[in-house]
């Protein structure tokens, strides 16, 4: 082929702008992300040679090696792997995966460059790390089963060249240039070094090679480069495979990174076997932040597996349940045969129990994580919108997934979060059943008037303000054999049975007295609510807006209706405060002033929920007049 020169997609050219410019002082990191792209090219080659023998030869010898140049100054990472061909050097090297583009883009623009090695991590271009230490790299490869190989080249000058190329083996060579100043690299022991410090559970032998011998290199100290460049610079030892006190927690940090492209370190870390059954070792890690993707559906989610060592896939969903996506990690069984593809996986018994195993143990370790508030609440905002799925999809675990979910209530200022079991804990002994309120922010919940009389009697009540929330309330049903209720639905009485009785007693004496009251409001709303009635929830707004008991949650109605389902709109009841200054005197009125007044209490109820008033500027001049008044 002729030789092509591309010019980077825009966000491409912004980034490396962004990493030579960079200050950040870790530039060494450069290697592990090589190495790391190196140890996955060849666990790919390896997985495919389960299935396509001719690919690769018997019994390969699976390396990496670090080739220095000291006069040259160069480094070469070389693996026998996969291999790329023209198409696809051009497609990893010059795109950003397009779905993470504009994301990517935004997130820079955000939060600048300080943020950039995070950034680079979090969106998967580890490679364009290279230029943080060199001026030009030339990538030369050969896809395994096919018989060219070709070269990427660039020298950061906004533009990358793709051409013909010679290599023997299948794999690929990525070429350094080092800048000035970066001669570092080019040293034995700190190449070393740097690969026992972020690289050594690669599972493949990572050599170092100094290609430039002088010609007059003493016996000495040649026998001496040969020793140590017969030995891998790694130990290979799969982190899941050692005791976990023998493993210091910065080698699972390392791992972590590894295997997320995160740079964090995790937040928990859980290594953990399974016995009986199914043999299994796992190593599991919970990230410290969410990543924007974990609420898209076609969002890469599961475990990575391995079969004897064998690496047979990662993102392997049937190993988790949805509700768990958040965690990351691996899991390694001997009880799985080597030639598994992932449409086997699917109805493997043995990999639903591991699921169930694997689950179970997340539970507990979250379980064990609840004593620590101030951690758990940190879970929590995390991933608990993520959490609270469970409930739903996950029967048999739900229960125990009830016991860790934790809200927002009316009685506690913003911010504290307590467990379903506190709340619990904390109701008078009048109360029977656990009481919640939807709403879109915890703001309009915390001033909904539906709140007034449960406060008055010292029952708290359950903010439910994720957008989760209200689909969860159908699976919730009970905890602790209470039921969970929606105060702004249906009949609520509060209070022991005399305060009821008494309430009861004083609602239908006030019922005669409003009853022409009532009968005018029915008419005059005739078309907004299906009924009027007096309220046993209100203690100082003069009245509110309540759905009937088994009507549809907004938010389903809205769903319902994105799908083009036909939801009619649901009139709800209108519950006057019989006992409010404001209702009394609007029962005195007549005609059409009382009819005007009934409008404005609508629209006040309206208003209290945050909801939008039909005729707004019919509303403003109702309330103009009103204060002339
Ligand atoms: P990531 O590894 O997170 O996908 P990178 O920017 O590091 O992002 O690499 C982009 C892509 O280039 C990789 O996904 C892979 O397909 C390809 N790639 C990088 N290095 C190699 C390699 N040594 N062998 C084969 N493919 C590679």
């Amino acid at each position: 082929m002729e030789t092509k020169t591309n010019q980077f997609k825009a966000e491409i050219a912004e980034m490396l702008d962004l990493v030579v410019n960079s200050l950040y002082s870790k530039k060494e990191i450069f290697l592990r992300e090589l190495i790391s792209n190196a140890s996955d090219a060849i666990d790919r080659a390896k997985y495919l040679g389960l299935t396509e023998k001719n690919l690769v030869e018997d019994n390969p010898e699976w390396k990496i090696t670090v080739l220095v140049d000291k006069g040259a100054k160069t480094m070469t990472i070389a693996d026998n792997g996969i291999g790329m061909d023209a198409g696809e050097l051009e497609k990893n090297l010059g795109t950003i995966a397009s779905s993470g583009t504009k994301a990517f883009r935004k997130a820079l623009a955000e939060k600048g460059g300080e943020a950039l090695p995070e950034l680079i991590g979090q969106f998967g271009v580890g490679f364009y790390a290279a230029f943080m230490v060199a001026d030009k790299v030339r990538v030369v490869s050969k896809k395994r089963g096919t018989a060219d190989a070709f070269q990427w080249e660039s020298d950061m000058g906004g533009s990358y060249t793709i051409a013909d190329s010679q290599r023997d083996e299948p794999g690929t060579s990525i070429m350094l240039h080092f800048r000035e100043g970066q001669e570092e690299y080019l040293d034995y022991w700190r190449v070393s070094d740097l690969v026992k410090k972020y690289s050594d559970f690669i599972a493949y032998p990572i050599f170092f090679r100094q290609i430039d011998i002088p010609a007059d290199e003493k016996a000495e100290d040649k026998k001496y480069r040969e020793e140590r460049e017969a030995k891998p610079l790694n130990t290979m030892v799969a982190l899941w495979k050692r005791a976990k006190k023998d493993v210091k927690q910065e080698e699972y940090d390392e791992f972590y990174k590894h295997l997320t492209h995160d740079w964090e370190a995790p937040f928990e870390t859980i290594p953990f076997s399974g016995e009986g059954q199914v043999e299994f070792k796992a190593l599991l890690f919970i990230p410290k932040k969410a990543t924007m993707e974990i609420f898209m559906p076609q969002q890469k989610r599961g475990l990575s597996l391995y079969v004897r060592n064998v690496f047979i896939g990662d993102d392997i969903e049937m190993l988790l349940p949805s509700y768990l996506r958040f965690v990351k990690g691996v899991v390694d069984s001997s009880d799985l045969p080597l030639n598994v593809s992932r449409e086997m996986l699917q109805d493997d018994a043995i990999i639903a129990k591991i699921k169930s195993a694997v689950t179970s143990k997340i539970l507990s370790v979250l379980e064990t994580m609840k004593k620590d508030a101030k951690k758990y609440d940190e879970f929590w905002r995390s991933f608990g919108t993520v959490l609270k799925e469970g409930v739903h999809v996950d029967w048999s675990n739900a229960e125990r997934i009830k016991k860790l979910l934790k809200y927002p209530t009316a009685r506690n200022e913003a911010g504290k979060l307590v467990f379903l079991e506190d709340y619990v804990k904390d109701m008078p002994s009048s109360q029977k059943d656990i009481y919640y309120i939807l709403a879109e922010r915890e703001d309009d919940a915390r001033r909904a008037p539906q709140l007034e009389q449960a406060r008055k009697h010292g029952c708290d009540v359950l903010l439910f303000c994720d957008p989760v929330d209200d689909y969860l309330t159908e699976s919730l049903r009970e905890f602790d054999s209470k039921k969970f209720v929606d105060i702004a639905k249906g009949d609520v009485a509060f209070g022991s049975e005399e305060e009821q009785k008494a309430e009861k007693d004083a609602l239908e004496k006030a019922a005669g007295e409003m009853k022409p009251l009532i009968e005018a409001v029915k008419k005059t709303l005739e078309t907004e609510v299906s009924d009027v009635r007096l309220s046993t929830r209100l203690e100082s707004s003069p009245c509110c807006l309540v759905a009937k008991e088994h009507s549809l949650p907004p938010s389903m109605a809205r769903m319902m209706r994105a799908m083009h389902e036909d939801v009619p709109e649901e009139k709800r009841i209108l519950e006057l405060n019989a006992t409010h200054p404001l209702v009394k005197k609007v029962a005195s009125l007549k005609g059409d002033e009382q009819s005007g007044a009934i409008r404005m209490l609508y629209d006040c109820a309206l208003v209290a929920e945050g909801s939008p008033v039909s005729d707004g500027a019919a509303f403003a001049k109702s309330i103009a007049e009103m204060m002339m008044k």
